[in-house]
C-alpha cells in the first residue's frame, strides 16, 4: 500500500496520448509492456543459373552459402521476422500489408528499409524496444560464427544497445524440407516499453 493508503502497485505511470498516432499506444490505463511475435519462412534455392535463390543475407548480414532465399525483397528471413514482430507489439498491420511483395518497387529491396518503418512506428507509439530474442533454424549455414554481426546490424536497425538484441541458431536435425536445407525459419519475439524523454523531445 502506498502513502495515502492506495495500493502502489495498481498505479501505472501515464503518458501523453499526443505521442499515439493510431493502432495500439501507450496510455494512462494501459499495460506497460507489450509483446510481439514474429514468424518468418523463406524457400531456399540453389543460386542462379541452377535455381533463382538471391544472395543469402540474414539479419542484414551476406552470408556466403550455395543457396539463397527466394521471396519478398532480399528474402531475409529474420529481419521480415524482426518487423513482423515490432509492428505486432503495437497492433499495426504486418510486414505483407505494409510492404506487398507484389509491389515491384520491394523486389530486391534491402529489408532494413522494413525494420525502420516498424522501429519508427513504435517510437511514434510512445515505446522502446526492451529486447529482441530472435531464434533461426535452418539446416546449414551455421549461424553461431556470424551471430554477433547480425545482433549488431539489427541493434543499429532498431536504434537499441547490441545488449537488446539475441540471435540463436538452431538446426531441424535433417527433419522436413527445413532440415534438407530447403528452407529457413526464424522465430522473433520482442518486448516494448514506455520510453523515456527521448520519445517527447522526438529524438528516438
Ligand atoms: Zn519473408
Amino acid at each position: 500500500m502506498g502513502r495515502a493508503g492506495r495500493p502502489t502497485l495498481l498505479r501505472r505511470p501515464s503518458y501523453p496520448v499526443d505521442v499515439l498516432h493510431g493502432g495500439i499506444g501507450y496510455a494512462p490505463g494501459m499495460p506497460a509492456y507489450r509483446i510481439g511475435h514474429g514468424f518468418d519462412l523463406h524457400r531456399l534455392e540453389a543460386l542462379p543459373p541452377e535455381g533463382e535463390g538471391r544472395p543469402f543475407v540474414l539479419g542484414g548480414v551476406p552470408i556466403e552459402h550455395t543457396a539463397g532465399p527466394v521471396g519478398h525483397s532480399d528474402g531475409d528471413a529474420l529481419l521480415h521476422a524482426v518487423t513482423d514482430a515490432l509492428l505486432g507489439a503495437i497492433g499495426a498491420p504486418d510486414i505483407g500489408q505494409l510492404f506487398p511483395d507484389d509491389d515491384p518497387r520491394h523486389d530486391g529491396q534491402d529489408s532494413g528499409v522494413f525494420v525502420r518503418e516498424a522501429v519508427r512506428r513504435v517510437a511514434a507509439r510512445g515505446l522502446r524496444i526492451e529486447n529482441i530474442d530472435a531464434t533461426v533454424i535452418c539446416q546449414r549455414p551455421k549461424i553461431g560464427p556470424h551471430a554477433t554481426a547480425i545482433c549488431e546490424r539489427i541493434a543499429e536497425l532498431a536504434e537499441c544497445s547490441v545488449d537488446r538484441v539475441n540471435v540463436k541458431g538452431k538446426t531441424h536435425e535433417g527433419v522436413d524440407a527445413v532440415g534438407e536445407g530447403r528452407a529457413i525459419e526464424v522465430h522473433v519475439v520482442t518486448l516494448l516499453t514506455p520510453a523515456d524523454d527521448r520519445a517527447k523531445d522526438g529524438s528516438c
